[in-house]
């Protein structure tokens, strides 16, 4: 399992596969847990991000750490990492062809960590592992499904899906993270 992780890890830091290789510094692969029972997607990685190679290190990671804490789940018992390896230049949002470029990257990592439960974090990562997931007809907007817990099927077995809000959201958003604080309880029953 760890040996097909470098592998992974190996095979993004020589990639180039879209555009954004060419603008980033560090490519972040994804830290945790391999036998994590819950998967993180956040969305791509930030300017803190892309100087340290670690995701969710900046702003929005002392509100995710701040949110595990709320749940009392440690940040080492889960596996976190992003829709995207490389940060998009000023953080613009991803475009579907880097989306579809790096994907399968993501892909793996879920095929080889095998979690109950997968948290989509913001509405890229939601779109794409909702309609991987078989739960197209049931994508809405994001304020409309944030915290709802989605079963589906996969060639593991079955497979949580539950939507959050993105964690940069409350570094704005004060009443968000209270939002967001409520969805992440649902996580401890899971
Ligand atoms: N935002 C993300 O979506 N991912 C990170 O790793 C950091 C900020
Ligand atoms: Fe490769 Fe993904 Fe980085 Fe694009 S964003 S260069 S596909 S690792």
């Amino acid at each position: 399992m760890i040996e097909e992780l470098e592998r992974i890890k190996k095979e993004v830091l020589d990639c180039k596969k879209c555009e954004l290789y060419k603008t980033r510094n560090n490519p972040v692969i994804g830290e945790g847990s391999v036998e994590a029972k819950i998967i993180l997607v956040g969305e791509a990685p930030g300017a803190s991000e892309d100087k340290t190679g670690r995701p969710f290190c900046g702003a929005a990671g002392e509100v995710l750490d701040e949110l595990l804490r709320s749940t009392k789940i440690k940040r080492e018992e889960v596996y976190i990492t992003n829709l995207l390896k490389c940060r998009p230049p000023e953080n613009r949002d991803p475009q579907s062809e880097e989306i579809e470029a790096c994907t399968p990257y993501l892909e793996r990592q879920i095929k080889i960590i095998k979690p109950e439960v997968i948290c989509p974090l913001g509405r890229y990562s939601m779109r794409f592992l909702m309609e991987k997931y078989g739960l197209k007809e049931q994508i809405e907007g994001i304020s409309k499904i944030h915290g709802k817990v989605f079963e589906s099927r996969s060639l593991f077995g079955g497979v949580k899906i539950i939507p959050l809000y993105h964690p940069a959201v409350a570094t704005y958003n004060p009443n968000l993270k209270e939002i967001l604080k409520r969805d992440f309880s649902v996580l401890k029953s899971c």
